[in-house]
């Protein structure tokens, strides 16, 4: 980067820095934007006198509150809620709500400024938010899941609406939570509407909402692959994480002739050297949504599998004979630098990720220094607001299209994603650079909504 693009890089991540003090994670999105566009914004005026970028980091709004709920032996229990509306400038905000213990201002805020630029590359008119709690669901009993959800929903449910703010699912927040919210929301406000997606089938939902993040974290990569001359065929696919946005990352990419070798909870991960095909994957569903159990039980179904205990998969590409995909699908923060260095230094091929942020900013280095094919989160797993966006739009006709109608148009916004990053990633060398693509081309269409809109 050029010296004077630095300064400013710098200067503007330092005043950042003051304005949102301890807040990390926030900071580290923020940064991993500005380094992409503090060069386009200075060669393009309009959005530096307008301070677009210092307006894009504030949130139009921050909601916090109390969730106070009882448990099933009668004690009182208190959490905190969240709401970040971030930017409205393309459509209602529109984005997940996270169920963690490390769940605070800090997360939501990344997670919530990484959604405006995520749901302007989709190409559907939706703005950004995210929300959530500290609850953690982890050992809670369906009861105690519900007074939290309808608790939590007592108070959400003065700030959203079908043309506000439609939220979703995202980590401990699946199809039963979101039951729970939509019920209580329902009950207070009488009125049936769009206001959450992630719905289920019969009263909402969309076909194809709850495979959208993993499959189109594929259909993604396959179109990083092509710009190669490479797909998933006799691939070997590392995947952490076993929760919905994994699960069906494994599906697609053993539907597209890949071997899916590893899974993971945070407790550790499962390596098996046969694959994880389609009956394996059922076991592993059936565990993770139904029981509620740990990745570690399915070395005990399948004792070919190895289990390792408090560690991450990507190191085990070492025991693999090159062209791996990695497709980080847990947390953020989860591929550091050296995990990054021994996935290229055996084999590693492309990185997609399906979680938010999973790599950090030393990993995403080691990628980009190697020019490996490394599709970041914001694009690379967009499928799944994507597919809710659809899901609002069948929710304003009352119709619901058929699973190959969703999943078609899915598979479109994919490609036009990443025909948007190549258009504005291309180095001059070739090397498609999906970082800058990704961070340009969802910034320039809020941007110029924000400069229709005035000064708001
Ligand atoms: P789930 O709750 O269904 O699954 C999360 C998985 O990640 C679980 O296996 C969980 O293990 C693991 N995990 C969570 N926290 C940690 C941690 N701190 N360390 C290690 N493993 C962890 O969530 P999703 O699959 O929905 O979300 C996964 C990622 O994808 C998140 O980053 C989310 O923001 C992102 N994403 C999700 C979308 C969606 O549509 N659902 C859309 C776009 C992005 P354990 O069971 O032990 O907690």
């Amino acid at each position: 980067m050029e010296t004077a693009y630095k300064k400013r890089l710098d200067e503007f991540m330092d005043y950042i820095i003051a304005k949102n003090p301890g807040e990390k994670e926030f900071h580290q999105a923020v940064y991993e934007v500005a380094e992409s566009l503090i060069p386009f914004i200075e060669e393009n005026p309009k959005y530096k006198e307008a301070k677009i970028l210092e307006r894009i980091a504030e949130p139009e709004r921050v909601i916090m509150f109390r969730v106070p709920w009882l448990d099933d032996k009668g004690n009182i229990q208190i959490n905190r809620g969240f709401r970040i509306e971030m930017n409205s400038a393309l459509g209602p905000y529109k984005g997940g709500l996270r169920f963690h213990p490390t769940v605070y201002l800090g997360i939501l805020k990344f997670l919530a400024f990484e959604q405006v630029f995520k749901n302007s590359l989709t190409t559907l008119p939706m703005g950004g938010g995210k929300g959530g709690s500290d609850f953690n669901p982890k050992g809670k009993s369906d009861n105690e899941v519900m007074r939290f959800c309808q608790s939590f929903m007592t108070e959400l449910q003065r700030h959203i609406g079908p043309d506000t703010d439609v939220p979703a699912g995202d980590i401990g927040v699946g199809g039963r939570e979101i039951g729970f919210l939509f019920g209580q929301y329902k009950r207070i406000r009488n009125e049936f509407t769009g206001v959450l997606t992630g719905k289920g089938l019969n009263w909402g939902g969309s076909l194809i909402r709850p495979e959208a993040t993993g499959y189109g974290a594929v259909y993604f990569a396959q179109e990083m692959l092509a710009t190669r001359n490479e797909s998933f065929e006799g691939k070997t696919v590392l995947i952490s994480g076993s929760g919905n946005v994994a699960q069906y990352a494994t599906e697609k990419a053993t539907q597209l002739g890949a071997k899916v070798v590893t899974l993971s909870d945070s407790n550790g991960f499962i390596y098996d050297p046969d694959g994880i095909d389609a009956e394996k994957l059922q076991f592993v569903m059936e565990l993770k949504n139904v029981k509620r159990g740990r990745i570690k039980e399915y070395v005990e179904k399948y004792p070919s599998a190895k289990y390792f205990e408090g560690q991450r998969p990507w190191n085990i590409a070492s025991e693999i004979n090159g062209n791996v995909i990695a497709l980080p699908c847990a947390t953020q923060n989860e591929v550091s630098g050296e995990e990054a260095k021994h996935l290229v230094d055996n084999g590693l091929i492309c990185i997609a990720e399906g979680a938010n942020m999973p790599s950090t900013p030393e990993a995403i280095e080691v990628f980009l220094n190697n020019k490996i094919l490394y599709g970041p989160g914001k694009a690379a797993n967009a499928g799944g607001v994507a597919v809710s966006g659809l899901e609002m739009s069948q929710n304003s006709i009352r119709l619901q299209w058929t699973r190959e109608e969703v999943d078609e148009k899915l598979h479109n916004i994919m490609k036009s994603i990443h025909a948007t990053c190549v258009k504005y990633g291309t180095k001059n060398d070739g090397y498609i650079n999906y970082v800058d693509g990704a961070n340009i081309g969802g910034f320039v269409k809020v941007a110029d909504a924000m400069l229709d809109q005035g000064l708001v």
